[in-house]
């Protein structure tokens, strides 16, 4: 498989994930133009795209999806909850409702949603396997069993490394919204989010990508930082990128 964080971030959220001549798109929340410039930048076309799966409602995840997926006649995947609580699609045969445990199958690529904590109504992970496995994990309070659980088999995370504590504490953020980022239904930490990896990956992970970083309460300087604490342990080297809230990472090979 091949995959691509073409924008991670609160302004917008889009991945894209290949095999062979299927590829589908995880979360659409930049615009319409933007994922096509996006794509082109890596070489790709929307008209392979065969499926979108989004995560919850927040709208750094959906921005593009309706017009989109109208414009290519794409599918959209979400759990129901998702689905009542944002406009998704103005075309309702595009649309189809998963639970959040369910997968499904797009030519070899089997992409199976799981629960995860985040202030949403039913938000959703997602793996995509076809014998390597990539997991998608944004968006998340703290490393519940869930994300243990898929952490630890992985051969590919896009994973949250969302703020450095110090910097949000000390920011100018108003105290209800520090409290909410922190608490278990926010967004993880920096060190939470190494310390998951560090606990939980095996030494199958090749590529770990740092997502979603807050654009005031981090630095890609200081997330990667961070995940040094994974040369604690020996035989252990995923290699570690960033993904942007601007351009799309490279296309990695998995
Ligand atoms: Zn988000
Ligand atoms: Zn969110």
């Amino acid at each position: 498989m091949k995959a691509s964080a073409l924008a991670s971030g609160s302004s917008g959220n889009c991945f894209f994930i290949e095999d062979k001549r299927d590829s589908i798109l995880v979360d659409a929340g930049i615009s319409t133009k933007q994922i096509i410039l996006r794509l082109g930048l890596i070489g790709k076309n929307p008209e392979n795209i065969k499926a979108i799966f989004i995560t919850h409602e927040h709208s750094d995840h959906i921005r593009g999806a309706d017009y989109l997926a109208r414009k290519f006649n794409i599918p959209i995947f979400a759990t129901k909850k998702t689905i009542e609580n944002c406009d998704i699609c103005s075309n309702e045969d595009l649309i189809n409702p998963i639970n959040n445990n369910e997968s499904v199958d797009i030519g070899r690529m089997r992409i199976e949603a799981f629960s995860k904590s985040h202030r949403a109504f039913d938000p959703v992970s997602y793996n995509i396997s076809n014998g390597n496995k990539i997991s998608i994990i944004t968006d998340i309070g703290y490393a519940c069993p869930n994300v243990i659980s898929n952490v630890s088999d992985s051969d590919m995370l896009f994973l949250e490394s969302n703020h450095d504590v110090d910097i949000l504490e000390n920011g100018h953020y108003p105290y209800f919204l520090k409290k909410w980022i922190k608490s278990d239904i926010g967004h993880i930490s920096n060190i939470d989010a190494a310390n998951c990896v560090l606990e939980n990956a095996r030494s199958r992970l090749k590529y770990l990508v740092l997502s979603h970083l807050s654009e005031n309460n981090n630095t890609p300087q200081v997330a990667l930082d961070s995940f040094s604490v994974l040369r604690k342990r020996n035989r252990f080297n995923p290699r570690i990128f960033i993904s942007d809230r601007y351009c799309p990472t490279e296309l990695f090979n998995i």
